[in-house]
């Protein structure tokens, strides 16, 4: 069988990368070929080198001042002449990115079976500015067949009369992404020049404080309070050292650096390759973010995180309690800091429990799935 797996940004480069391993280790069964949008450029790259993936198409689509219109009508037409090329019987997507939308729709149009990897995640609102609800949705009704990382993501396809034989519970693919991930990094021929140099940074006599932020929600009044916050904890609890690699969108960089740039135990870096995050994630104490990736990864390195959220697509870690959704407000990010940092009852009952999305066998309960169906 022909297999295309599509992908554009690095969370799901991160997320598509063991998929793409696990068909590979079966070529007996599969032709697979790896089609990059390349929606995020230098970020995927990086993934891509580390799992030591060379796509067969790049579509290489961003162009300066790209919008969601001429972003989705690029991803359609040039991802016409790769699936009239390849001739996919399956085309996988993952997601809920424009990537994941417009090739779902293309691969439609082709008449290829539409598998969606992380299907059935929903916020249930529709009308936030933002793309996301609407992508996994539409993604949802194109797609065949739908791995679900959970029982919540199965019950809301059910819930939009999705056929139980199509929605198969897998967990999520980025533990398969993280466990692979923690060997390699840790092993004694891997040599990264970017997690030596954080190494140099890591005050190890300090608990590490490890944030990330990117939402679009959170930017304005919401990225000032989260640093207000920081500010806050790093100067009560001197015995900390906040590690903060800061993303590139300017609307965060901007307030970031104004209001967090010098103060000795916080550090402000650049964005992490994956390894190098990985390596840091392992080292961290306790992780502040609004990512939705480091929300199930974090649990299988037994770290706690706070989320600064208000709500969540992923509420299966709120109700395992691995995660805590504190928002943008100062008071309960430090709140809850400080009861993690100071109460180690509180912090080891979260930071043993079992993670809900998943042991690091998605992938390969996805590829046996299309074995069995496809004999
Ligand atoms: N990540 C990374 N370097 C960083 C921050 C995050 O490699 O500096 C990884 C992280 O481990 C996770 C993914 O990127 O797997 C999450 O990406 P992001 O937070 O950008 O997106 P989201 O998960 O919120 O869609």
């Amino acid at each position: 069988k022909r297999i295309l797996i599509v992908f554009g940004t690095r969370p799901e480069a991160i997320k598509m990368a063991p998929l793409v391993k696990e068909f590979e280790s079966q070529d007996e069964y599969f032709n697979v070929r790896v089609c990059i949008t390349a929606q995020h450029r230098e970020m995927l790259d990086q993934v891509l080198s580390f799992f030591e993936i060379t796509p067969h198409y790049d579509l290489d689509i961003m162009k300066p001042n790209q919008n969601l219109y001429s972003l989705t009508a690029d991803i359609i037409t040039n991802l016409k002449l790769v699936l009239e090329d390849f001739k996919p019987d399956y085309v996988f997507v993952h997601g809920d990115t424009t990537t994941t939308m417009a090739s779902s729709l293309a691969g439609f149009y082709s008449g290829a079976q539409i598998c969606h990897v992380e299907a059935g995640l929903r916020t249930f609102n529709m009308q936030s500015p933002f793309p996301e609800e609407m992508n996994r949705s539409v993604t949802g009704v194109v797609a065949n067949i739908h791995f679900a990382p959970t029982t919540t993501s199965k019950q809301n396809l059910l819930n939009e009369n999705k056929k139980e034989e199509h929605v198969i519970i897998t967990g999520n693919t980025v533990i398969d992404a993280l466990l692979y991930s923690v060997k390699k990094v840790n092993s004694t021929e891997f040599k990264d020049i970017e997690t030596n140099e954080l190494k140099t940074i890591i005050d190890s006599n300090k608990k590490i404080i490890l944030v990330t932020g990117h939402r679009r929600e959170n930017h304005g009044q919401g990225f000032i309070d989260i640093c207000k916050a920081l500010k806050q904890i790093a100067s009560e609890n001197p015995n900390c050292q906040i590690i903060y690699p800061v993303h590139l969108n300017p609307n965060v960089q901007k307030p970031v650096y104004k209001l967090l740039g010098d103060i000795s135990n916080i550090k402000l870096i650049a964005p992490l390759s994956y390894p190098a995050f990985v390596w840091l994630m392992e080292k961290s104490y306790l992780i502040i973010t609004d990512s939705g990736g480091v929300q199930e990864e974090a649990p299988s390195l037994g770290k706690p995180v706070l989320v600064m959220r208000d709500t969540t697509e992923r509420p299966e870690a709120v109700e395992a309690g691995t995660v805590l959704l504190v928002g943008t407000s100062v008071t309960k990010i430090v709140d809850a800091t400080k009861r993690l940092l100071q109460d180690t009852d509180a912090y080891n009952n979260m930071s043993r429990l079992h993670n809900p999305y998943g042991d690091g066998k998605a992938c390969s309960k996805i590829v046996n799935h299309i074995k069995s169906i496809t004999g």
